[in-house]
């Protein structure tokens, strides 16, 4: 059985104790087994507060971030590239002092809309920092993620397929593909072929609907998806992530553009993803 999680930017925009402990407390009421830390800001993460609070609840955590213009390892300005790579150093050390085992999401450029295309040298650079990056995480029996995501949000990784390509070239076996249902939704052409093609390189999973509101009310094929998960045979992390600017910080709602909300009761939401992400992979083993 898959491990379920909820990113936290459900829960909270603010990683103060009296928020995480909430956040936790939450999660683990809502029956998940995993709470993903958002260290996009790693400075922010109070590591060792954060894992008491998941020890208390009986949580594990994972951790993901997007870097930024000014922190860009495919980036072909070297000072850039060099911000971004210190940016995922952080990061991993906040991982590894949380004890996860988990550092995933757009690692591998900004998280931003592009107004131009990668270039071969800035991909060169990305796979060059990555490959570093892989080395140390698995000094600390950490993988890392690469979360293929929309043409709005990076300009190198947007299909399954470019994923693979690009683990290929980092060359090492602590680097997963991340897969997100609300990306495929927009870029892939339907969402069972990108997980069969992944395959055994499949190593996460995030769970959105098309527009990234309630499980169930969008147009995000879940069946198939949920079914190719299954005919794979992947045991991975399933989580459940969505954004309200009721919830989390006007820098990431625009980063995000989070323009109009779909939900204002993060609790609600939650038990109801937990739900539809436990019934349908349910329905589909037995499919
Ligand atoms: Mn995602």
């Amino acid at each position: 059985m898959n491990p379920i999680g909820v990113h936290g930017s459900v829960w909270t925009g603010d990683w103060t104790a009296d928020e995480v402990g909430r956040a936790a407390h939450e999660t683990a009421a809502a029956g998940y087994d995993l709470l993903e830390v958002p260290v996009s800001d790693p400075a922010s993460v109070d590591a060792t507060m954060t894992r008491r609070m998941l020890d208390d609840a009986g949580l594990s955590a994972t951790c993901s971030l997007g870097l930024r213009p000014g922190a860009d390892i495919s980036s072909t300005d070297q000072d850039e590239a060099a911000a971004g790579e210190r940016l995922l150093i952080d990061a991993l050390h906040v991982a590894v002092d949380l004890g996860s085992n988990y550092l995933g999401g757009v690692l591998f450029s900004a998280m931003t809309k592009y107004d131009r295309p990668a270039t071969p040298a800035g991909r060169a650079n990305a796979v060059a920092a990555l490959a570093r990056l892989a080395a140390k995480a698995a000094d600390d029996g950490v993988i890392l993620g690469l979360e293929v995501v929309n043409r709005y949000e990076s300009n190198l990784v947007n299909t399954g397929r470019q994923a693979v390509a690009l683990i290929e070239e980092i060359g090492a076996d602590n680097v997963v593909v991340h897969l997100d249902s609300y990306h495929m939704n927009i870029e892939e052409g339907d969402l069972a072929r990108p997980v069969v093609e992944c395959a055994e390189l499949l190593g996460y999973v995030h769970v959105g609907e098309s527009h990234r509101g309630y499980l169930g009310s969008g147009t995000v094929d879940f069946p198939r998806f949920f079914r190719a998960l299954v005919d794979i045979g992947y045991t991975g992390p399933i989580t459940f992530e969505s954004f309200s600017s009721t919830v989390i910080s006007p820098t990431l709602s625009n980063t995000l553009g989070v323009w109009r909300n779909l939900w204002h009761d993060g609790a609600d939401l939650a038990r109801h993803a937990h739900g539809f992400i436990v019934g349908g992979m349910t329905a589909a083993r037995r499919t």
